[in-house]
């Protein structure tokens, strides 16, 4: 269906074909449902004979070609969807929204001496953020993942839950975190396109204490010893999906009892105000080392706030996660 006209007269016949369908139908059943449908077919054909089908019955733009092939009696162009398929989009996106929240950790994990605290507030019903605390019982270690898959909405968070279903089937495996990693890279570059791809910071926990730190293309946390907070290093790995065949290599840490690392995704550090500032890495630093929680979910609760004050009025623009792992005392 490459030019107008074309796809007119494709359209003309699918709609010459339901009033075909219509009328023998009537014969056999008079139906008020059929006749009405029958008026909606000849208003429509009316209209394609003055050159005036196909346009939006709100904003008077055309309608979107593949929307008409899809139903020729439509009258809205998808921008402006009556209330009752508005209704059924918003159904679609309360259950998704559900959906994506029963797939984040449970609130208040505690495990091996770590304790686990997280806010996870998507820009629209559905985000692209994503967290996830495995337990692997072969190795003894926790592995935390905390990521930010390109692009927004229902598209993004398809792709998200996708990637925590990976995680999740391959992390029972014998494989050590890297090699985990570049697996799950390979099976997120073959299953997704080009353009798509996800930053991950992930640790391993070991119940004495050491973590091992991973990058794929994402902030690394912020690490809070006693009242300090300094920024960790790691060295860095490619986001996951862009290339096949890379690797992933940890920094050891040693985190003494009431350390807490504080992972965090693009979205509170590029959050902006109203005067397009933007709330940036040092304020983040800032709002950890003011919290006076000694309760992770308290310090958590308390970065989110500051940020939230920053913003004030302005409406997020994208998905804020944080993650906050302490030793226990
Ligand atoms: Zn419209």
């Amino acid at each position: 269906m490459t030019s107008a006209t074309t796809s007119d007269a494709y359209l003309r016949s699918a709609l010459v074909e339901r009033r075909h369908h219509l009328q023998q139908a009537l014969t056999v059943r008079p139906d008020a449902d059929f006749s009405s449908l029958l008026l909606q077919v000849d208003a429509a054909l009316a209209r394609l004979d003055h050159g005036e089908y196909g346009y939006c019955e709100t904003c008077h733009e055309r309608i979107e070609p593949e929307r008409l092939l899809r139903d020729p009696l439509e009258e809205y162009c998808s921008d402006h969807p009556l209330p009752s398929e508005q209704e059924r989009i918003r159904r679609d996106l309360e259950l998704a929204r559900q959906i994506q929240l029963g797939l984040l950790p449970r609130p208040g994990l505690a495990i091996d001496g770590w304790h686990y605290g997280f806010r996870y507030e998507a820009a629209g019903e559905v985000g692209g953020d994503f967290c996830d605390v495995i337990v692997r019982r072969t190795s003894g270690e926790t592995l935390v993942l905390v990521g930010d898959v390109s692009g927004k909405g229902v598209a993004a968070s398809m792709l998200m839950s996708h990637l925590v279903g990976t995680f999740r089937s391959l992390a029972p495996l014998e494989l050590p975190t890297g090699q985990l990693l570049a697996r799950v890279n390979d099976l997120f570059h073959d299953s997704s396109s080009m353009s798509t791809y996800a930053t991950l910071a992930a640790a391993s926990l070991w119940p004495d204490g050491s973590v091992d730190l991973y990058s794929a293309g994402h902030w690394t946390p912020l690490l809070r010893r006693h009242d300090s907070i300094q920024r960790t290093v790691v060295p860095a790995g490619l986001p996951l999906g862009l290339f096949p065949a890379s690797a992933y290599t940890p920094a050891r840490l040693q985190l003494a009892p009431g350390d807490a690392l504080l992972f965090f995704t693009d979205g509170v550090v590029d959050a902006e105000n109203d005067r397009d500032e933007y709330f940036s890495l040092p304020r983040l630093t800032h709002a950890l080392a003011a919290a006076d929680s000694h309760d992770i979910q308290g310090l958590v609760d308390h970065c989110l706030r500051d940020l939230r004050q920053f913003q004030r009025s302005q409406e997020a623009a994208d998905d804020v996660l944080i993650l906050g792992v302490k030793r226990r005392t």
